[in-house]
């Protein structure tokens, strides 16, 4: 089961944003410092090797799943490698034709991630092959490191459909009304991003307002929005006296006036004729 309690949901235009995810997480639950959340995020962040490392901190991770590209399907999408039996045990795939794909255990580069491949012989001969590949040399599937994660992210999708509805809900909406219908569909970075951050969080806010003024009645709104400044005022002199007490220069410059206004009352102690007195006071 999802833990819905937490949701952390994000989305994401730029696909080059995609690795930042397993980070992301990270400083989630060292934010909350518990790892009792779920995580939703757009199809952009779909990766093996960041839904890996979500998935080594123990977190439910949600990720939209992308199409699959038309140029990697079979020419009868029946035979898609979603199709084959994938077996831990024996490491090998079984396809619709019931034949064994092995491997030779050799793990192929590309720049992020390690694959292996699966083929068999029984291709040369099988009579569903122009409908299961066109490659020359038979079916050749290949298997990324990362794949089991890819394959836990399949299952948590498939098994709650709902929360992958409520992403869209929440967070394309807010874009769509701030890009679309506010006109904010770009922004300046080459004042700094920090500059560009500032007024993106300016629009958040704009935004969290207009929504706060749509969902909650005028006069709740007033009376809640003058609970909060009363609520700062008292905030804000309680503060204020608590700096004075905690301030040490304070406290010496209150003794030093207290010394002074009761040497002021008794004047007599300042004399120099009662000086001897002053002392034998002591
Ligand atoms: S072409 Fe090869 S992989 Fe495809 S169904 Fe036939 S034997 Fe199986």
């Amino acid at each position: 089961m999802p833990n819905t309690k937490y949701l952390l949901i994000y989305d994401v235009t730029n696909q080059n944003d995609s690795g930042a995810m397993g980070d992301m997480a990270r400083r989630a639950k060292s934010i909350v410092k518990h790892n009792g959340f779920s995580l939703l995020f757009d199809k952009g962040y779909h990766s093996g090797k960041e839904l890996s490392k979500v998935q080594e901190l123990g977190i439910d991770a949600y990720v939209a799943i992308p199409k699959v590209p038309i140029t990697s399907q079979a020419p009868n999408p029946s035979y898609n490698v979603e199709n084959f039996k994938y077996d831990h045990s024996s490491d090998t795939y079984t396809c619709p034709a019931n034949q064994t794909l092995t491997t030779n255990q050799k793990w192929y580069k590309t720049p992020n991630y390690r694959f292996k491949q699966y083929k068999t012989k029984a291709c040369e001969g099988c009579s569903l092959r122009s409908e299961c590949t066109l490659a020359k040399n038979g079916k050749i599937i290949q298997r990324s490191e990362f794949q089991d994660a890819v394959e836990k992210n399949k299952q948590n999708i498939l098994a709650n459909p709902e929360l992958y509805k409520r992403r869209q809900a929440l967070v394309e909406h807010p874009f769509g009304t701030m890009k679309r219908q506010w006109g904010f569909d770009y922004i300046m970075t080459k004042k700094t991003k920090a500059r560009a951050s500032a007024d993106v969080g300016f629009i958040f806010i704009a935004y969290n307002l207009r929504r706060l003024f749509n969902i909650i009645a005028k006069d709740q709104l007033t009376a809640y929005l003058r609970a909060c400044i009363a609520l700062f005022l008292a905030t804000k002199i309680h503060l204020r006296q608590y700096i004075l007490l905690q301030n040490p220069i304070k406290q010496v410059l209150d003794k030093i006036q207290e010394m002074r206004l009761f040497l002021s009352r008794n004047s007599q102690y300042t004399t120099t004729k009662n000086f001897g007195y002053f002392h034998s006071g002591f």
